[in-house]
């Protein structure tokens, strides 16, 4: 059996702590790995590590930096599909959607290779007389990101690459479900000439977490995952004094007025609904229909889902494969089935379509009639199910989509520009889309859910990760003609 070990000090390190986790093929069923998972004395020695190499990492030129951003984007570049290949084997999702996740992550490390833009701080001359100031950004030390199944390059890309240009060691801490991305990564950065130490991978579960969050060494943590880990990771993190990004789950709405182009819009929600088994956290699950625009939709979707070519990541022409585990799988049936219970109406079953037998497999689904008070709604389903809520006006569904304990992403579908420029204004979630169903930010500006999506003040990656990343400094400076010099115990004011 292969087994994961974590990566630290440049190196592949084999597990101590005896404890381990399956790696699963979800699109076979069967166990293709072992990772090991880390106790705290092996979390604490990849801390120590990191500590050592940002030591000289932080004292390092912007040149040197940016050259090995460089470099290393060639490098994940050139190997796009290698690494798409290990994504899909072990998340499930088809080969082409894992090298889009790639070339998004590329987008970061690109952000990164400018990074002498990003830091360059800002200075007045002659606030008073003689007198200048300026401010400077400068590395935090060691940070740790712990990332989720679903994006197992691009969410850690989304933190590293500012963090590392930025002069810091990072520490990864995958989802242990598929951990092999991080373990690549970590080579590709060693051969792109990135010191030892500097990008380091501690395979484990929650006990490597809390290592991580506790350990005094390390002053930042970024978390992407489900809402109630991310809360509790910014409470203990928090707690124990450190800066903290952490972004949760999500529910997103797709709003169609009946003035859009419906057939576009249903070629939008089918593609934003089950791209990826809908386990994206930009994933389209409810779908807000104004009006007339119910029916049309209902049926062109549903249309459209027989069309969905689910099969193994790598077989040609799939475009949707397994979800995760059997344990999730089960769990979205549950939902589904609990749904129809409540009253929703399943136009589409993913339960009942005719699809490979081994692996984790679940078809698309649309329930309609779906009401804002049914556990299909409130829940973030993480799989490829599409509800439907049918309401009368416009703002019925503003009041909806805002009364959401959620506020990932959202998109409206319309020609009426009004109308999309209302939602943009009043809608309470970080991301918003106009006909464009999943508005994740590119990499120069940054991403981020409100409410329950998003625990802390800044958002990930772009210019809010470079300020995430680095302290603030403010120099207020003179070079006084020693002849001038006296004392003045008065508080100082510029004149
Ligand atoms: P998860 O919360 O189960 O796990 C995320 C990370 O936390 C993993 O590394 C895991 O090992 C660790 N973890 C799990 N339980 C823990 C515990 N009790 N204590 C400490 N650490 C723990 O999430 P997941 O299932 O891997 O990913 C899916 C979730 O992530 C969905 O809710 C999805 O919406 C969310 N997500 C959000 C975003 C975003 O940008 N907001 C992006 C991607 C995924």
């Amino acid at each position: 059996m292969r087994r994961i070990q974590h990566f630290i000090d440049g190196q592949h390190q084999a597990g101590t702590s005896g404890r381990s986790s399956d790696v699963y093929d979800p699109a076979t069923g069967q166990i293709q790995a072992q990772v090991d998972l880390a106790s705290v004395a092996e979390v604490h020695e990849a801390v120590s590590a990191a500590h050592k190499a940002s030591e000289e990492w932080s004292e390092s030129s912007l040149t040197q930096r940016t050259q090995i951003m460089f470099r290393f984007r060639e490098l994940l570049s050139d190997r796009t599909d290698e690494l798409a290949r290990v994504i899909s084997s072990e998340h499930g999702k088809v080969v082409s959607d894992a090298a889009g996740e790639v070339a998004r992550g590329l987008e970061n490390v690109e952000f990164a290779c400018g990074i002498a833009h990003h830091l360059k701080g800002e200075i007045n001359e002659q606030v008073s007389a003689g007198i200048e100031v300026y401010s400077l950004r400068q590395p935090l030390g060691v940070v740790a990101g712990i990332t989720p199944f679903n994006f197992p390059a691009m969410v850690p890309a989304w933190m590293f690459a500012t963090a590392i240009a930025c002069g810091n060691s990072f520490i990864c801490k995958p989802s242990e479900r598929d951990p092999s991305a991080s373990m690549l990564i970590a080579e590709w950065f060693i051969e792109a000439g990135l010191p030892p130490g500097v990008f380091s991978v501690v395979n484990g579960d929650k006990e490597a977490v809390d290592a991580l969050i506790d350990h005094e060494d390390v002053a930042a943590i970024s978390f992407v995952g489900s809402t109630p880990i991310a809360s509790y990771v910014y409470e203990r993190a928090t707690s124990a004094g450190k800066r903290v990004q952490a972004l949760g789950g999500a529910k997103n709405h797709m709003l169609v007025l009946p003035d859009a182009d419906i057939q576009m819009a249903a070629d939008a929600a089918v593609s934003a609904a089950y791209g990826s088994a809908g386990e994206r956290c930009m994933a389209v699950s409810a779908l807000v229909a104004v009006g007339s625009a119910a029916d049309e939709l209902v049926e062109a979707i549903s249309q459209r889902i027989p069309d969905v070519k689910v099969g193994v990541g790598t077989e040609a022409g799939a475009e949707m494969g397994p979800l995760i585990t059997a344990e999730h799988r089960d769990r979205v049936a549950g939902y589904v089935e609990r749904a129809q219970q409540a009253g929703a109406v399943a136009v589409v079953d993913g339960g009942n379509a005719d699809l490979p037998t081994d692996g984790f497999f679940y078809g698309p689904t649309l329930l309609d009639e779906v009401t804002a008070d049914m556990e299909c709604y409130q829940d973030e389903i993480f799989g490829p199910v599409l509800s439907v809520l049918r309401v009368e006006t416009f703002q019925e569904a503003m009041d909806l989509i805002n009364a959401n304990p959620f506020g990932n992403g959202t998109a409206i579908f319309t020609r009426d520009g009004g109308a999309a420029r209302q939602f943009q204004h009043e809608v309470q979630v970080g991301m918003v889309g106009i006909n464009v169903p999943i508005p994740v930010p590119v990499a120069y500006h940054s991403f981020g859910g409100w409410k329950a999506s998003l625990f802390g003040d800044t958002h990930m990656y772009g210019p809010e990760g470079v300020r995430f990343y680095t302290r603030a400094k403010a120099i207020t400076a003179r070079w006084p003609d020693p002849a001038s010099s006296q004392i003045d115990l008065g508080f100082p004011q510029n004149s």
